[in-house]
This record gives C-alpha cells, structure tokens and sequence, in this order.
C-alpha cells in the first residue's frame, strides 16, 4: 500500500491571503487554511517521495505526525510555492550526502541561481548538498522499487510535469491545459490529484470546471483538488459542486491507495 500526505493545497498566496477578508479567508473551518502545494508519498517499498518543496515545508514537516525520512524531490516546476523552502532540506542531506532532485532542465538552471551558494566551488560548511537528476516528459525511472513517469502540463508558457508514481496515483499541479498524450499516460490510475484554482477562468491555472473536465477525459476512481485559491467558495459551499468521486483535499490529508 502507498499513502498519499497533501502538505500543502493553497495555491502561490496561500489561504486565507494575507490582508483579505473575504469569506474564505475568514472562514472557522480548518479545511479552508491552505499552507503552499506540496505532498509526501510514502510508497509501499519504503521509499518516501516528497513532490515540491514550497516555503511552508518546515511548518509541514512539524505537523506530520511520523519521523520520516525522505530519499527525493520530485519538482514539478520553478515558481517559488513549489521550491521556496529547499534551503530547509539541509537535514535530509545529512543521511544523503547528496540529495537528489528530479526535474527538469530548465528548473535546475532556477535552482542553481536560487540558491548558488549551494553549489558554489568552496560552500560555506553546512550548506544543502543536492544532485541534480534530469527528467523528461514520458521517460520512466525509477527510485527505489518505485516506477515514475513524468507527464507534461502547460502552465500557462511553462511546460512543467506532474507525476505518475506507481501504477495507481497521479500528482498534477499548476496545469492550465492537459495534452491528450498525458491524458493517455494516466488511463488506468486509481487515485489522481489535480490543480483547481477557483470558479473563475484564471491565465495559467485551471478553473474546478476545466480539472472536473480534465478529470473526466483522464477517468480516474477518485480525484482531489488542490492548489486552491482563496477565491474558490469555503468548502462546506464548494462541495456541493463535485461530483461523487472528487473531492477539496485539504493540509494534512492522508489517502491510502493499493498499488
Ligand atoms: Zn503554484
Ligand atoms: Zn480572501
Ligand atoms: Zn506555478
């Protein structure tokens, strides 16, 4: 079995944003607190997966209720809610000297101007140690017993990935529009997570109609959103608006799946 941890499902901003008052912000319910996107797989192999690593990661890894190791960063793209916090991996290379993230080419030339005295010729001690490993849309590999394939998402310009891991679980963020070849390469999985902004049409992320469409084409048993903003309804009002299969995923989620 593999178990799917959502860190984070707020979207760049966060929920409630900062100096707002509307409704979803200044909603009493805990599902409507949404840290930056970021989730922890924890595949049956023992093999632990973290997918993004935002500037909440601290804070996300304080409130998980194990003491877990973790052996790579997957990266679905550059923009800081998804890598902000890298910085705070600094304990996890530790046990590997080097850590590897996965991504692609040009998310490694951000990170290396992100933080360049990472990987500076003399780095002042006690620096994050990473390695670099290149993926590519389509292009398995595999990490410990675990099978990934990267899937291309566009994002508004940027063409960034989701991830399938194992045969079961899918893990899409900040898509604006899903190609059918990504579509095709999902066909089958059991449990799929997937970007849903808001109501309304945004430039670069999709609205909860285009991901319910999306979830639609792809067919998986269920689905969860995140990477929400404060501008989609409070949930225990958005609900409403899912089909039986989907649902708002929210901080610290846990979702068993067979694999
Ligand atoms: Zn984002
Ligand atoms: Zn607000
Ligand atoms: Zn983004």
């Amino acid at each position: 079995m593999m178990r799917l941890r959502f860190l984070g499902t707020g979207t760049s901003s966060g929920v409630p944003q900062l100096r707002c008052g509307c409704p979803t912000c200044i909603s009493t319910d805990a599902h409507d607190r949404r840290l930056r996107c970021s989730a922890f797989v924890e595949c049956a192999d023992g093999t632990n997966l973290l997918i993004d690593c935002g500037p909440d990661f601290y804070v996300q890894m304080l409130h998980m209720p194990r003491a877990i190791d973790i052996d790579a960063l997957l990266v679905t793209h550059q923009h800081y809610d998804h890598v902000g916090g890298i910085d705070d991996l600094r304990p996890y290379c530790w046990k590997n000297e080097h850590f590897p993230v996965y991504c692609q080419a040009d998310v490694e030339r951000d990170l290396r101007q992100r933080i360049p005295y990472a990987f500076s010729e003399n780095p002042y001690p006690g620096v994050p140690h990473f390695e670099f490993r290149r993926v590519e849309p389509f292009k398995a590999f595999t990490i410990g017993g675990v099978e990934i394939v990267p899937v291309p998402v566009n994002h508004y310009r940027l063409e960034i990935v989701g991830y399938r891991i194992g045969r079961s679980l899918a893990y899409i963020t900040d898509a604006k529009f899903v190609p059918d070849a990504t579509v095709e390469a999902l066909k089958g999985i059991d449990t799929l997570a997937i970007n849903a902004l808001r109501l309304k049409e945004h430039v670069s992320h999709m609205s909860l109609e285009q991901s319910l469409e999306v979830i639609s084409r792809i067919g998986p048993r269920r689905a969860f959103l995140t990477h929400i903003s404060h501008d989609m309804p409070p949930v225990h009002e958005a609900a409403r608006l899912l089909p039986a299969n989907v649902s708002f995923a929210y901080d610290g989620l846990e979702i068993d799946i067979d694999d």
